[in-house]
C-alpha cells in the first residue's frame, strides 16, 4: 500500500519517473476493469446556483447578470433520447445547486427510465440536498450521485466555497445510506492548498468508500474572485489520478474536460494516467454557452473527440458498470 511519503514523491514525479507511475496505474486499471472507458452523456439542467464558490462563474453573486436558464422536462427527455441513440447508457443530470430543479426531475427521471427500458444509469450531480430529497430521487430511479468534496481541508473549503465540508460529507453519507453509488472529487492546485492536503483528499476518498472520484486542475475563471489566481498544474492533477488508481483500483475515475482546458491533449494524458471514464456533452450550443462552469471558453467534449481519443489510447468504450443488462454483459463495446 502507498504510504503518505510514497504519495508525496509520486505527486511530484516528472519525466521517466512519471511515465513509470502511469504505466503502473494503467496496469492496475486494466487488471481491475479491463482496457475500457465508461462513457457518460451529460445534460446541463440549469446554470442557476444557490452556492457562492469563489472559483465558479455560476456562483450565486453572478446569477443576476448571467443569462440564466432551466431546462424543461421535455427538453431533458429529448436530449436523453439523443444520448440513447448514441449508444450511451449513463445519463448524467448535472446543474447548479438549486432545489428548483427537483419538480422537473420528478417528471423527467421516470420518463428517461422508460425511454431506456430501465437499462440506464441515472447519475445525478445537483449538490447538497435534504436526506428526504435524496430518498425521493432514489425512489424515482436515480442510480448514482456525484457530490465532490473539492478539498478536504475544512478551512480552505469554507474559505472558497462558503459552505462547510462537514455538511458536504453528511450529504455523502446520506446518499450512501439511501442506496446511491457515490462519487466524490477534488480540485488540485487550489491557491492555498498543500501537497499534504491533496494526500488527505486521496485518503478521504478511501475513508468515504466511494465508487467514483474525479480530479480537476484548478482553472481561474473570469468574473470570479479567483480570476487572477495562477492556473493549475496538469501534471500534478495527472499524478493525483495515478495515485488514486494505485490506492483504490476499483474507482471510476474520469478524465475531465478541465485537463484539456489547461493543456491540449490533457484528456488523453488522463487516460494514460489511469482514468477510465469520459463524459460527452449533449447540451445545445446555446446552453453550453450559458453553462459557465469554467467561463465562456471551456472545452466542450464531443462524441467524436472521445471516440478518437479512446481509440488512439488503445482502449475500448463500454457502458455503465452499475447497470445490469443484456447489452452490458461482458462490457459491451460502443
Ligand atoms: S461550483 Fe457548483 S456549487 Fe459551486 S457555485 Fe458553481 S455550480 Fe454552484
Amino acid at each position: 500500500m502507498l504510504t503518505r511519503e510514497d504519495m508525496k514523491r509520486l505527486l511530484l514525479a516528472r519525466g521517466q519517473e512519471q511515465e513509470e507511475l502511469f504505466a503502473e496505474s494503467r496496469k492496475m486499471r486494466d487488471r481491475h476493469w479491463g482496457p475500457a472507458v465508461v462513457l457518460r452523456g451529460v445534460i446541463e439542467l440549469t446554470n442557476v446556483c444557490r452556492v457562492n464558490c469563489d472559483y465558479c462563474p455560476m456562483r450565486r453573486d453572478n446569477v443576476r447578470e448571467n443569462d440564466t436558464y432551466f431546462l424543461t422536462s421535455d427538453e431533458i427527455v429529448d436530449i436523453a433520447r439523443v444520448i440513447k441513440d448514441s449508444g450511451i447508457d449513463v445519463v448524467l443530470l448535472q446543474g447548479g445547486e438549486t432545489p428548483s430543479v427537483l419538480p422537473t426531475l420528478e417528471d423527467a427521471i421516470p420518463r428517461i427510465r422508460q425511454l431506456f427500458d430501465d437499462r440506464v444509469e441515472i447519475l445525478l450531480n445537483i449538490g447538497n440536498l435534504r436526506r428526504s430529497q435524496y430518498e425521493r430521487l432514489w425512489a424515482l430511479g436515480g442510480t448514482s450521485y456525484i457530490l465532490k468534496h473539492e478539498t478536504s481541508d475544512p478551512d480552505l473549503h469554507l474559505r472558497i466555497r462558503h459552505e462547510s465540508l462537514e455538511a458536504r460529507l453528511r450529504c455523502m453519507r446520506d446518499l450512501q445510506e439511501v442506496g446511491f453509488k457515490v462519487g466524490t472529487g477534488l480540485i488540485s492546485s487550489l491557491p492555498g492548498q498543500t501537497l499534504d492536503s491533496i494526500i488527505d483528499d486521496i485518503e478521504l476518498a478511501g475513508e468515504l468508500s466511494v465508487d467514483m472520484c474525479s480530479v480537476s486542475p484548478f482553472i481561474p475563471a473570469p468574473n470570479t474572485p479567483m480570476s487572477l489566481s495562477p492556473i493549475g498544474d496538469n501534471e500534478l492533477a495527472l499524478n493525483v489520478i495515478a495515485c488514486l488508481r494505485l490506492r483504490y483500483p476499483h474507482l471510476l475515475i474520469p478524465s475531465v474536460s478541465a485537463l484539456e482546458r489547461v493543456g491540449g491533449g490533457g484528456q488523453s494524458r488522463g487516460l494514460d494516467a489511469g482514468a477510465n471514464v469520459m463524459t460527452v456533452n449533449f447540451s445545445s450550443a446555446g446552453d453550453q454557452e450559458r453553462y459557465l462552469i469554467y467561463g465562456k471558453d471551456r472545452f466542450v467534449v464531443t462524441l467524436d473527440h472521445v471516440r478518437s481519443l479512446v481509440r488512439s489510447s488503445g482502449l475500448e468504450l463500454r457502458g455503465s458498470v452499475f447497470v445490469e443488462s443484456e447489452a452490458m454483459k461482458g462490457g459491451a463495446v460502443i
